[in-house]
């Protein structure tokens, strides 16, 4: 049948991924229309994911450095934590984002068709509209005809099947709703959406029990940076179980009570008033009928592309979480803007546009818990698992003015530079990672590093303001170097 919008570029998904593809293809030019099946721009990053989850870890944050201050001499009372407050925070966050995306998709004159967008052919989809605050259905379709499609319909969290339909069993999402504190809260999952989602909970007054499947929490990173991490947090704790699986659960008046199995064989179990799951996320490919256009989806969802974010159909791209790991929102930016530059340069013959590629060395992982943990680039458990020969830089934190003068000189700061016989002594540096407060914020230094292939008299001699905790990436480069005398 006839269309109801034609466009030059059609974005599946109005995600991190979704909204910068289709602001990069409208600021070059084209005619943008995007589908998003939620009354808001944003997707999962702004909605129910890294920006809330920020909200709420930086009060917890503040919370946490009070509580220390009695050491510093300076007491406080009783934190008082008004749950209402806390979450219309929350929104208020997420509403002026949502809001400034709103904003600029209209002064960009991209069109927004709300609804559960699903490919008809290689050039339409249908929109079933939504209407409220969810995806209800409201009955109207609309079909929308474009020249070159992106899909960045995203992922979910991954439900684990045993687990009884309970209000006191939730995702992330559902943990971020945060409607009251649990006395004591489960986290199945022992990655950096669950810890963080811990991490909160517990300041706000919960206890934590978490079981992992694998022997150590963060998986990922080193285990040095993940060690200073435990020190600091294990107070939180009543039980980390590792190596353990969640086997059962139960809906009871007493609470959710959940079967533990070790791969040992010890069986064990455990109440709680509040059980978050955080075993993962999968890409949402199978579910836009990327078939009806011909489009490759992997058995697990997701949606293979090449460099240019091109699926096996020439017009269509696919960015962010749906073509897979790390499922990480400054990732899906990238990717857009490869996506809808490809696809401009396409269409209005710009050959140095088309030739676009998503060609990033590294891609920085953070884990914004307290004290932050993050790493770039070669990891050192990789390079010892590669056989690639590194030299260490490391700087203690506790040589750190900066740090000290905060009373948080718990972290450190370590780089890796490329030993093999051919780098001759001058080798570039191939990862980093940190651990103490503000390290997400720094980590990007070391990509830049890395990107730039500077090696550590470029780092080193770079100079660093004092006293910052930044400074501790140009120290720790003249460790690798061999020429840190003082420290600071
Ligand atoms: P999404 O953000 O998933 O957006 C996809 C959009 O497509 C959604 O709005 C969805 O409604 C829509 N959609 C899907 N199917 C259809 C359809 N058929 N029709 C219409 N619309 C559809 N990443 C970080 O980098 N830093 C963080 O600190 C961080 N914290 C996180 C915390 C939590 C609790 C969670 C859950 C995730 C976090 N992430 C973080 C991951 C980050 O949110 C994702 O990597 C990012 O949102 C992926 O962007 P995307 O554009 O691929 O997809």
């Amino acid at each position: 049948g006839a269309a109801d919008v034609e466009c030059d570029v059609l974005v599946l998904g109005a995600g991190p991924g979704g909204y910068s593809a289709a602001f990069r293809a409208a600021d070059l030019g084209l005619k943008v229309v995007i589908v998003e099946r939620y009354a808001t721009l944003g997707g999962v990053c702004l909605n129910v994911g890294c920006i809330p989850s920020k909200a709420l870890l930086h009060v917890a944050a503040v919370m946490d450095e009070v509580s220390h201050m009695a050491d510093l001499g300076v007491s406080f009372g009783a934190p008082s934590v008004d749950v209402d407050k806390l979450r219309g925070h929350k929104e208020k966050v997420i509403g002026k984002l949502t809001g400034g995306l709103a904003a600029m998709a209209k002064m960009r004159k991209v069109t927004t068709v709300r609804g559960i967008g699903t490919f008809l052919d290689p050039y339409h989809v249908q929109v079933s509209e939504t209407t409220g605050t969810g995806t209800e259905a409201s009955g109207g379709k609309k079909v929308v005809k474009f020249k070159h499609a992106i899909i960045a319909a995203g992922s979910q969290s991954v439900k684990l099947p045993f687990f009884p339909q309970d209000d006191r069993i939730v995702d992330s999402t559902g943990a971020l709703a945060l409607t009251s504190v649990p006395k004591k809260m489960l986290i199945v999952g022992g990655g950096i959406i669950g810890l963080e989602m811990g991490t909160v909970y517990s300041t706000l007054g919960a206890r934590l029990d978490v079981v992992e499947m694998l022997d150590g929490l963060m998986q990922g990173a080193d285990r040095d940076l993940v060690k200073v991490w435990e020190k600091m947090n294990k107070g939180r704790f009543d039980k980390i179980m590792l190596k353990t699986k969640t086997v059962g659960a139960e809906a009871t008046p007493e609470g959710i009570k959940v079967q533990f199995e070790g791969l040992d064989g010890t069986k064990s179990e455990g109440v709680y008033d509040l059980v978050l799951q955080a075993v993962g996320r999968s890409p949402n490919g199978k579910k836009i009928g990327a078939d009806q256009a011909g489009v490759v989806v992997t058995d697990r969802g997701f949606i293979p592309v090449d460099i240019q974010m091109r699926t096996n159909v020439p017009h269509i791209f696919a960015i962010g979480d749906i073509v897979g790991q790390p499922m990480l929102a400054h990732k899906a930016v990238h990717e857009a803007h490869v996506a809808a530059e490809v696809i401009a340069g396409t269409l209005q013959g710009n050959k140095e546009l088309a030739a676009a590629a998503f060609n990033a060395r590294v891609i920085p992982s953070v884990a914004y818990t307290d004290p932050e943990v993050a790493w770039v680039g070669l990891t050192e458990d990789q390079a010892k698992a590669q056989g690639i020969k590194v030299k260490k830089g490391l700087f203690p934190w506790t040589a750190s003015g900066r740090a000290i003068a905060n009373g948080r000189d718990e972290g450190f700061t370590k780089l890796l530079f490329d030993d093999s016989p051919e780098a001759h002594g001058h080798g570039k540096i191939l990862g980093g990672g940190m651990v103490g407060t503000h390290a997400g914020d720094m980590i990007g230094e070391i990509a830049l590093a890395i990107e730039m292939g500077a090696d550590a008299v470029d780092i080193g001699k770079t100079i660093h303001p004092h006293p910052t905790l930044g400074e501790s990436i140009g120290m720790a480069a003249e460790v690798a170097h061999g020429s840190c005398t003082d420290l600071p």
